[in-house]
């Protein structure tokens, strides 16, 4: 499994895509349409359910089966294709209401107490990569607005992921990381509130790792995951 971070970085890399245009054939081609189709599952130009056709892909993308073939596997791991015998791939279903309050009661139960750890055994290191992973959310870029959300998803994955690889406890980062919560959740809505105010609330957490107290950064989190479930339950009434 690709871990968070590694996600991460390689999206640094090669910037953010909307996919609406053919990819160039470049030493980075597998990354660019890996970046293409997350883009359609993110925008959900790719709904959820709905079947994915690897010809389909080819004619949009204008290259080959192989690089398509690759992301969608790679996709896979990440929980957002899914692989039908002799069906082929399909878009991972919407995450279900029920999914989704399970989903929240379990980062509820184990990423608060994961930030108050993580404060107690903070290093400069560690603080300053927190805050370049903060710090990237908020950045504007040229790209469109759906390209900064997906990436967004990705950058708030990373940032949590790397609390947790700091609170030490090695299974409930792999737990977690095995929910790909924030490809799922931010796919449920499309929404500027959604980021603007998750950047405030990360702000909080990183203030209070930066004063290593442990009581506050255990209620930064709480607060920030009690809200991003608040802020994402109206999807379902839509
Ligand atoms: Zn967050």
């Amino acid at each position: 499994m690709r871990s968070p971070k590694a996600l991460a970085t390689s999206a640094l890399a090669t910037g953010p895509r909307d996919g609406s245009q053919a990819i160039q054939r470049n030493a980075g081609l597998a990354e660019e349409v890996y970046e293409a189709i997350l883009a359609r599952l993110m925008a959900l130009k790719i709904p959820p359910g709905s079947r994915i056709t690897v010809d389909n892909l080819v004619r949009e993308l204008a290259v080959s089966q192989t690089p398509i073939r690759e992301a969608l596997g790679r996709l896979e791991g990440e929980g957002l294709v899914v692989k039908t015998h002799l069906v082929g791939y399909s878009a991972a279903p919407q995450i279900t209401r029920t999914r989704f309050n399970e989903l929240y009661e379990l980062r509820l139960l184990l990423e608060p107490d994961a930030a108050s750890r993580a404060a107690a055994v903070m290093t400069e290191e560690a603080l300053a990569e927190l805050t370049e992973a903060a710090g990237v959310m908020s950045r504007e870029g040229g790209a469109d607005d759906r390209a900064r959300y997906s990436q967004f998803a990705r950058q708030d994955a990373l940032f949590h992921d790397r609390i947790l690889e700091v609170a030490g406890n090695a299974l409930i980062r792999e737990t977690l990381a095995h929910q790909h919560t924030h490809f799922h959740i931010f796919r449920l809505m499309f929404h500027a509130r959604v980021t603007e105010e998750a950047l405030d609330e990360h702000a909080a957490i990183l203030a209070a790792f930066a004063a290593r107290d442990p009581e506050a950064a255990r209620q930064a989190m709480r607060l920030h995951v009690e809200r991003s479930r608040d802020r994402l339950l109206p999807a379902f009434d839509l």
